[in-house]
């Protein structure tokens, strides 16, 4: 089991080896799941009743584990 894990995490790190540092928007609402281009361009972020905060894409995804959003993305 924990060499099955080793193999997915391996997977993952060479999926994804530079860090992606453009900056996305976030809602910080626990409903939240995408991370958004602009803050104001996007009717997704603009629903938004939470603080929006801005991260580098990479932490949006591994940090924060928000997936791009449909409309702007
Ligand atoms: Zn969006």
């Amino acid at each position: 089991m924990k060499i099955l894990l080793h193999l997915v995490l391996l997977m993952h790190l060479n999926m994804d080896q530079r860090p992606d540092t453009t900056r996305v928007y976030i809602c910080t609402s626990p409903t939240a799941v995408a991370y958004h281009k602009s803050r104001n361009g996007c009717k997704g972020i603009q629903a938004c009743s939470r603080k929006v905060i801005k991260v580098s894409k990479s932490d949006a995804i591994r940090k924060y584990k928000y997936r791009a959003c449909k409309v702007c993305y």
